[in-house]
């Protein structure tokens, strides 16, 4: 049978355009691709980029107040919420032109336009219809609003970029990611800033020192958490906001953002009449190759609901093109999926927690908690903590985890040993790079314990 197209991509995240231009530009496959909202998708237009630009704009607030300790005269008028957001958005304006040029100047015929699918090989692009050999759904995810009443008074993380006015004070439920990086961002920008959050502790799932120690020190930079607290009510007043708590006290906030998690896009794509099996939260199951429970329609990145990065939508692309268009069936390697959170300290981490690693067997506990000289020079009671978990039986280092300024940047390195499988004693006979933060990574000779 003759296709309109080799491959129809529904989606121009992250993702589905790395899908598109490698099918395009590398196995000469002929591609369409239909987004309805900007190209680049969550990650770029109101996600991680936009996200880490205000990470950048946030600490500066911390640098100048350090820079009069190592000597500074500084003089500022505060920060400029308006002229930063124009130029965010001109930033944004040009990294979408440049993900329109890459899918065009790769030959991928786009349509700005919602698709659905009509059958297994047909879509709906607008008033046009198509026919793929392969249809590729890439459609990512939203913010999910819990039910709380008057949570439509709520700013979700897609709001924050566009904000007429930074507000004077903002209350974010959730404890999560976002959650986080918004609390600490709010905060280096001067609104008085509470995470109200209903377990026991932030960061769930990660290593419970490295949340304790995270919270503790966004805690000392000004961030006030609250957590085994529910928000059950939010109603308009005329102060702002009046947000009411599971212990029944009320609070005033200019602003609340919900922060409470993400819903797979996968509503209104005409999945309903399709035989394509979708999970309970709204993600389209998939198998290990991104194959759908219809052979000729695949999903990656967050409208599958596995891991919500865009390096892993990135990557779940690249195999889904090996495994349909270079006939090498190949999926991705879950287990060492290094992460950053960019909450002030940040954290950076990769492989297992000590709860997870636990399970295996014995374990020795490598951990060290000191103030950077830089901090130190500041006059700052800020600690770095880092953590190696070693597994007793073998020495592999089963996990690395760092709160530290710029633990992104050095989990980013960690992460190839702990890939590769590394040892402790890799660690120990790697030489230090002084004077570092990092160096103690490779200096923590005795185990704090062993479990
Ligand atoms: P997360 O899943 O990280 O966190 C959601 C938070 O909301 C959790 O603390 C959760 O609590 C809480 N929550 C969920 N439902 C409710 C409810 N009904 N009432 C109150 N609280 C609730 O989601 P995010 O939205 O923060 O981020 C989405 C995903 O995007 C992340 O998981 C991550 O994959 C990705 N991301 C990655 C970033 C990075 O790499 N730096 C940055 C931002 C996002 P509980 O823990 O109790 O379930």
């Amino acid at each position: 049978m003759n296709f309109d197209y080799d491959l129809f991509v529904v989606g121009g995240g992250s993702g589905g355009v790395r899908a598109a231009r490698v099918a395009a530009t590398e196995v000469g496959a002929k591609v369409g691709l239909a987004e309805e909202d900007r190209y680049g998708g969550t990650c770029v237009i109101r996600g991680c980029v936009p996200k880490k630009l205000m990470v950048y704009a946030s600490d500066f607030s911390r640098q100048l107040e350090d820079s009069v300790a190592f000597g500074w005269i500084v003089k500022h008028d505060g920060f400029d919420w308006q002229k930063f957001r124009r130029k965010l958005h001109l930033e944004l304006d040009r990294l979408e032109a440049v993900y329109r040029s890459l899918l065009n100047n790769a030959g991928v015929e786009t349509y700005d336009h919602r698709a659905k699918l009509l059958d297994s090989n047909t879509v709906k692009v607008g008033e046009k219809t198509f026919t793929a050999r392969t249809i590729l759904i890439a459609t990512g995810g939203r913010p999910f609003r819990p039910n709380i009443p008057g949570i439509e008074n709520a700013l979700v993380s897609d709001d924050i970029f566009n904000m007429e006015k930074l507000p004077k004070s903002m209350a974010i439920i959730g404890g999560g990611y976002i959650a986080c990086e918004m609390a600490s961002i709010m905060n280096g920008l001067g609104v008085e800033t509470k995470l109200i959050y209903r377990g026991d502790q932030i960061l769930r799932g990660f290593d419970k020192e490295v949340r304790d120690h995270v919270a503790a020190e966004m805690v000392k930079n000004g961030v006030s958490i609250c957590l085994n607290t529910d928000v059950t009510e939010i109603n308009v007043t005329e102060a702002g906001l009046e947000l009411t708590k599971s212990n029944g006290k009320k609070e005033n906030f200019d602003k609340v953002l919900a922060a409470t998690g993400r819903t797979p896009n996968s509503n209104d794509l005409g999945l309903d009449s399709s035989d394509i099996k979708i999970g309970k939260t709204g993600e389209i199951l998939v198998d290990k190759y991104s194959k759908s429970s219809n052979g000729s329609v695949y999903a990656i990145g967050d409208v599958t609901n596995r891991s919500n990065l865009t390096p892993i939508a990135i990557r779940e692309a690249t195999s889904f093109i090996d495994t349909v268009f270079r006939d090498n069936p190949s999926r991705l390697d879950y287990r060492f999926i290094p992460t950053a959170v960019f909450t002030a300290p940040e954290v950076g981490t990769v492989g297992l927690t000590e709860e997870e690693a636990s399970e295996l067997g014995p374990l020795e506990i490598y951990s060290t908690k000191f103030k950077s000289m830089r901090e130190g020079f500041a006059g700052r009671e800020d600690r770095v903590f880092m953590k190696l978990i070693v597994e007793q039986k073998n020495q592999k280092v089963l996990g690395c985890h760092f709160v530290s300024p710029i633990a992104g940047e050095l989990v980013q390195l960690a992460a190839v040993a702990v890939t590769m499988g590394a040892t402790k004693l890799d660690f120990d006979r790697t030489i230090a790079v002084h004077p570092t933060i990092s160096e103690e990574l490779v200096t923590m000779r005795k185990p704090t314990r062993r479990t």
